[in-house]
Order: C-alpha cells, then sequence, then structure tokens
C-alpha cells in the first residue's frame, strides 16, 4: 500500500504520458457513418410525423378534394399522410444497418487515450530498449 506522498508523483507522471481522445471524447468506440445517417433520418422522421399529427388534429375535417376519382381507402387527406409518414417510419426501422451501432475508435484503438509527445518519447524509450515492439 503506497501513501498518497509516494503515488502522487507517479501518477502526475503517468497523467502526461496520456491525453484524453478527442475523436471518440475518451470512450473508445464511434458509432459509424451509416449508424449516424440513419439516426438522423429517423429523428427527421419523427419530427415530420410530429408535425402531421400536430396538423390534422388543428384540421380534424379536411374538406378538400384533390379531384381524384373515387374515396381515399386511407381515409380523408391529412389522416393519409400521417398513415404514410408511419409507413416510411415503418420501412426505416426496418432498414437498420445490419452492421454493430458502435465500433472501436480508430484514432485510439479503442482505449480512448492518446499518447502526449512525453508519452510518445517514453514509448520510443521502450522500444529502443527492447521492451515494445511495432506490430
Ligand atoms: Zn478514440
Amino acid at each position: 500500500m503506497t501513501t498518497p506522498g509516494e503515488a502522487a508523483p507517479w501518477a502526475r507522471f503517468l497523467a502526461a504520458l496520456e491525453t484524453g481522445c478527442g475523436t471518440c471524447g475518451g470512450r473508445g468506440r464511434t458509432v459509424p457513418a451509416q449508424w449516424r445517417t440513419w439516426y438522423r433520418q429517423a429523428d427527421e422522421l419523427v419530427r415530420v410525423a410530429q408535425a402531421a399529427r400536430r396538423a390534422t388534429d388543428l384540421n380534424p375535417a379536411p374538406a378538400i378534394s384533390d379531384g381524384s376519382p373515387g374515396p381515399d381507402p386511407a381515409g380523408p387527406a391529412e389522416p393519409s399522410i400521417v398513415a404514410a409518414i408511419d409507413r416510411a417510419i415503418d420501412d426505416h426501422m426496418k432498414a437498420r444497418p445490419q452492421s454493430p451501432e458502435e465500433e472501436p475508435c480508430e484514432t485510439c484503438h479503442g482505449s480512448g487515450t492518446l499518447l502526449t509527445p512525453a508519452g510518445r518519447d517514453l514509448a520510443a524509450l521502450l522500444t529502443r530498449h527492447g521492451f515494445l515492439r511495432d506490430e
């Protein structure tokens, strides 16, 4: 068991060798671009659906006719828009990317930290003395 007085210098030394990875915010994992795109599109669909529902609530009985023949099987015009957006959301949910939602950060290789210049110097020293090998 080390006392704080003994541990502190080493803690400061070790802390100076590493810094948090800015790419992943120190998590060591990132969300792939195709998942970020999928989430952004999902958010947009949800916003469109909410706006359409609000518009439908404001106009519960639309009297506008577009002149198309026969009754619309989906009901009045605005509820059919809501149904179409709901279908688009269903389709979007089924079109999730097949890849994992997270992958190891390419910048820090999953550690969440990067070597500082001092850390790189130490790694170079250890490599020179045979303690580390470049893969
Ligand atoms: Zn990272």
